[in-house]
């Protein structure tokens, strides 16, 4: 019986494997000879019968996608969207659009390269489309022109970022590698001077927001004009892209701290598995961000202090964070998103001082965030605050901020 039961084992063991391995999809990626603004992407389909298209996960209205081609033996033709059709291979081509002079801006997701650095940022958005059989859904993977191939993600995760090109460097903190990377010399030259802060940054956000599927992600810098400020960073699928404002090509110290508060603030985002409302998100992602450089040398102001000097020149900074996420989420008035990440995060400061003052601390209390459907606090989070810092402490805070 056992014996049996082992050969069956063996069995389904191959059954499963080959059929999982004929499913695959690789998805590879060429760089055109004659013009490198040009990846070509070539799929084997040859074995699955037909094929249907999938349209390619859209970023926001943005809904152009690639002409893809079915190829046999006999004919190259354009494929449709949708339509079974037997494809011994299907290929495509994304058009790179060259980087701005004052760097990229990666929350647009539109794929770009650098001519002169040689580097290529490709988001999944409007440039990966899938493939069912019918079986159903094929999983894919998608290989650089060197060989590095990452899965393309499922729909309910966050999108695939491709960004080749750039010199890694690898940080281990207990169980997790990160692979830091950059377009800059300057930047990775400068290793020494900022990467033992961002460590001990990742270490501690990971110990706040242990997230147990996320072991290792990729951080990728790329330089940017200091003004270019406002295009901060963004997350992919185990990816984080964040902007460097450097000074006349220069790693500042302001630089230095923008970088490391950019990448913690989005590393929060990837180690963060619940679904907040997205005030709570973004101004926990910032405050965050910025308390995991308290005690370095890259520390600067304090959420409150930023937050009074902004206030003063924006027109908004009366509006609460509660009413701002509903006017972003709702009503789409996306104006109101600096209350998010600078009035939250004087707000979270704020708690934070209030409960440490009664031996607590804001770090403790993450696991227990609770919010109710209009994105408010629960009452039992609420209660769980109030018992520690007081039902005035906690109204005056509220007041002043929510
Ligand atoms: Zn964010």
């Amino acid at each position: 019986m056992r014996k049996y039961g082992y050969i069956v084992a063996i069995f389904l063991y191959f059954n499963i494997s080959l059929s999982n391995a004929q499913d695959l999809l690789f998805y590879q990626l060429s760089i055109s000879p004659k013009d490198p603004s040009k990846i070509m992407i070539e799929v084997d389909t040859s074995l699955l019968g037909s094929i249907k298209a999938i349209p390619a996960r859209s970023f926001r209205t943005r809904n152009n996608q690639p002409t893809l081609y079915c190829v046999t033996s006999k004919i190259s033709q354009t494929l449709n969207y949708q339509e079974p059709t037997f494809c011994e291979k299907v290929t495509w081509t994304l058009t790179l659009q060259e980087v701005d002079r004052l760097g990229l801006d990666p929350t647009q997701h539109i794929d770009t390269y650098s001519p002169d650095k040689q580097w290529i940022f490709i988001s999944e958005y409007n440039s990966f489309p899938s493939f069912e059989s019918h079986h159903g859904h094929l999983p894919a993977t998608v290989c650089s022109p060197s060989g590095i191939c990452k899965p393309l993600p499922q729909s309910e995760e966050p999108p695939l970022l491709l960004v080749l090109g750039q010199k890694k460097e690898d940080i281990q903190i207990k169980n997790k590698t990160i692979t830091v990377q950059s377009d800059s010399k300057v930047v990775m030259n400068h290793l020494s001077i900022w990467k033992p802060t961002l460590k001990h940054q990742l270490n501690y956000i990971s110990r706040i927001f242990p997230a147990p599927n996320s072991s290792s992600w990729q951080i990728a810098f790329f330089s940017s004009h200091f003004n270019f400020t406002s295009r901060r960073g963004v997350i992919g699928k185990n990816t984080v892209v964040v902007n460097t404002p450097m000074q006349g090509g220069m790693l500042t110290d302001e630089s230095i701290h923008s970088m490391l508060v950019f990448a913690a603030h989005e590393s929060v985002h990837l180690l963060e598995n619940r679904q907040h409302p997205v005030w709570a998100a973004e101004s926990l992602a910032e405050y965050y961000g910025i308390k995991s450089l308290f005690g370095t040398g890259y520390a600067m102001d304090k959420p409150v202090e930023n937050w009074r000097t902004f206030a003063k020149n924006f027109s908004l900074s009366g509006t609460g964070l509660i009413q701002a996420n509903e006017n972003v989420t709702k009503k789409n008035l996306h104006q109101y998103y600096p209350i998010f990440s600078i009035k939250g995060a004087a707000f979270w400061y704020e708690l934070d001082k209030a409960l440490q003052s009664k031996h607590s601390d804001l770090d403790d209390m993450i696991k227990f965030l609770d919010f109710d459907e209009n994105g408010q606090f629960s009452q039992g989070f609420i209660e769980r605050l109030t018992r520690i810092v007081g039902e005035k402490n906690w109204q005056l805070i509220a007041y002043k901020y929510l």
